[in-house]
């Protein structure tokens, strides 16, 4: 019984490459596993793909139409899952996530590590079960975790994460310093992109206490040039937290060279004062100053949680 592996919606490098090398991985061992996507790869992804030969997995909006079962990779909150996911069992998870209402009708393999990336944890996969990596898979991985720790610079970045790094690097054959440095400038790029693509491109969704947070992540090398579009920015988010019912929308304008970020918010009353209070400082028209925050899921999600359940 053929299975879809895939990661969270607006996917990440992670999301993408993660379900190729997971697919791979239970393929080996013996499953019939498809990799498809949530979403279109982001330029960055697609640097990625196209340097180690690779095509964008299928887009799938919906996926009981076809299987029976799947693999989640990279996420587990049903909000950042597939819209079907209730008709579907889900028999594994790798993950390296908070897991927040995740509940599934039977047993299942569920893998999470506190690490930088989803990849680290396949890597260390494919070593327990003795499968060899593919040199173009592990460029796909090495990848995925450059991508997800910012070149082992966010705090999200383990030990671990660095071991997996330099194995990989070596199975792919690069440095990956400066293939790093080159893939996340190639997603970089937002001059010729809208606003509104922007601010969709890597955000998440998040329930805290009954309101719906929408925290997005935009990649620059070059923070000024990205502020000067603040207004755009601003009104592109007023019309989709109106279309989709966000209590509170953050951009987060990461500088990726200097692991500085700026942020961009708006939202209701109450939850604009969950944001001054979980950052403890005063929105300054709808700007936020986050010197060295460069992490979502550690520097933002946590003091957010914790101030919205207060
Ligand atoms: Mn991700
Ligand atoms: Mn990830």
């Amino acid at each position: 019984m053929k299975e879809l592996v895939f990661g969270h919606r607006s996917p990440d490098t992670d999301a993408i490459d993660t379900a190729i090398a997971f697919s791979y991985l239970q393929n080996q061992l013996g499953y019939d596993t498809e990799a498809v996507a949530l979403g279109e790869p982001s330029d960055e992804t697609k640097y990625a793909l196209n340097k180690f030969g690779y095509q964008a997995p299928r887009v799938v909006k919906i996926v009981a139409n076809e299987v029976d079962a799947v693999m989640l990779i990279d996420h587990n909150e049903p909000q950042q899952s597939v819209a079907d996911r209730d008709k579907v069992t889900v028999t594994h998870v790798v993950d390296h996530h908070r897991i927040m209402n995740f509940e599934t009708k039977a047993p299942l393999f569920y893998r999470a590590e506190p690490v930088g990336c989803t990849s680290t944890i396949v890597w260390e996969m494919f070593n327990e079960k003795g499968v060899e990596i593919p040199s173009k898979l592990a460029g796909l991985m090495l990848s995925a975790i450059i991508s997800d720790t910012l070149l082992l610079k966010s705090p999200t970045t383990t030990e671990l994460d660095k071991k997996a790094v330099k194995a990989l690097a070596e199975i792919a054959g690069v440095d990956y310093e400066s293939y790093g440095l080159a893939m996340l400038k190639a997603g970089t790029n937002i001059a010729d992109k809208s606003e509104s693509d922007l601010i969709d491109q890597d955000a998440k969704s998040f329930e805290l206490n009954g309101s719906t947070i929408r925290v997005a992540q935009i990649n620059t090398v070059d923070l000024p040039e990205a502020m000067e579009r603040k207004d755009a920015f601003l009104k592109a988010m007023q019309t989709e937290a109106d279309a989709q019912g966000y209590d509170l929308f953050l951009v987060l304008l990461t500088d990726i060279l200097n692991s500085n970020s700026k942020g961009l918010a708006i939202g209701s009353t109450d939850a604009q004062a969950g944001l001054e209070a979980a950052f403890d400082q005063k929105l300054q028209a709808n700007e936020l100053d986050l010197p060295g925050v460069v992490s979502r899921k550690k520097q933002i999600v946590p003091p957010l949680t914790s101030a919205f359940e207060k």
